[in-house]
């Protein structure tokens, strides 16, 4: 069984500036398993972007032009389950026998194995294995490698040997694209004008997107009433109202500064004074908190900083709230400022 749900094909993966990369290295890996460079392809990006549905889709892709293949989807807590059931049987052995024999491995949201340190290790050995017998891994993740924490170094530079490849947000043509497909398959008729209004609306991810369109195609056949921009209105400002506002890091450093009675400026500024360095830790610490933002965007917008120095950011912070009865004021008091 590959576990590969057969729906999530290329062909229902609409091509937008926002995936163009990752959906073509996708293709150039289906066509040639094991022979590119691509070797493993790592597809990252935010929650509902698309990263199942593209794992799928190669998968299937391979299964189509090469049967005799073996091809197995897996999600990193299954396999991390799976991991540990055989370790609790004591056939540790069979099981990584299991993964050592599979032409292509797909394991979807490898954040997952984040100080899950035996399975790590366990995947370290399946994966040095299954490349150097040119066997193709996908690895889907919520973050680029730069990014994750509490993976072993020596796996995050496996990670980074092939490609990794970003899938950001759809822009308003992707997004329209999207939802004609969708319509038409599920064979609705939709005015031009409505479906814009959604997908102008909608801009968080492809799945809120859907499942807007969903919502809105269930309460007019349910009610027995036409699919209407009045509807569409009312459907759309329950998703938008549903959906949590995100802060941005401007105002993060706002609030901070604010608190600390200093502008944005001097928290920014390059000096060594211990209550700016802390005020700026803070700001650094709930830019990762509470935006979707990376740790070198966190630190190119907070004072041109490096990824390196965000990350000591978050853990001074985390120390000094436990050690630290002060700055564990600080941050309860921030966190309440910023919640909205
Ligand atoms: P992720 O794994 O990144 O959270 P999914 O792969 O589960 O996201 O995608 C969420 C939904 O959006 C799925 O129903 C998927 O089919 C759909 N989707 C995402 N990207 C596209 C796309 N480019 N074209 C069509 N459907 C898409
Ligand atoms: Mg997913």
């Amino acid at each position: 069984e590959s576990q590969l749900n057969p729906n999530y094909s290329f062909e229902n993966f609409l091509e937008g500036d926002s995936n163009r990369l990752a959906r073509s290295a996708g293709l150039a890996v289906a066509a040639k398993p094991g022979g590119t460079s691509f070797n493993p392809l790592l597809i990252f990006g935010g929650v509902g972007l698309g990263k199942t549905h593209l794992a799928h889709a190669i998968g299937v892709d391979i299964k189509d032009k090469y049967p005799e293949k073996t091809v197995l989807y897996i999600s990193a807590e299954k396999f991390t389950q799976q991991y540990i059931d055989s370790v609790k049987k004591n056939n540790r052995n069979d099981f990584i026998h299991f993964y050592q024999i599979i032409d292509v491995l797909i394991i979807d949201d490898v954040q997952f194995l984040s100080g899950k340190s035996g399975t790590q290790d366990v995947f370290f050995h399946i994966f040095n294995h299954l490349h150097q017998n040119g066997k193709q891994v996908i690895l889907t993740s919520d973050k680029a490698p730069v990014d994750m924490q509490d993976i072993e170094q020596r796996l995050l530079s496996r990670f980074k040997w092939g490609l990794s490849a970003e899938l950001q947000h759809p822009d308003f043509e992707t997004r329209v694209s999207i939802l004609k497909n969708k319509l038409y398959r599920d064979g609705v008729e939709m005015p031009d004008e409505i479906v814009d209004y959604v997908a102008k609306n909608i801009k968080t991810n492809v799945r809120e997107l859907e499942g807007a369109i969903i919502s809105l195609i269930a309460q007019s056949s349910f009610n027995r009433k036409e699919i209407t921009l009045d509807l569409a209105k009312q459907i759309v400002e329950k998703f938008v109202k549903n959906t949590k506002r995100e802060v941005s890091i401007d105002y993060i450093q706002k609030v901070v500064s604010d608190y600390f009675q200093m502008d944005v400026d001097t928290l920014q500024s390059k000096t060594r004074k211990r209550h700016i360095v802390q005020a700026r830790q803070l700001a650094m610490f709930f830019a990762k908190k509470m935006t979707k933002a990376s740790l070198a965007s966190i630190g190119s917008q907070i004072g041109k900083r490096d990824h390196a120095t965000v990350l000591h950011a978050c853990k001074t912070v985390d120390n000094l709230s436990s050690t630290d009865k002060q700055f564990r004021k600080y941050v309860e008091d921030i966190a309440k400022k910023l919640s909205v």
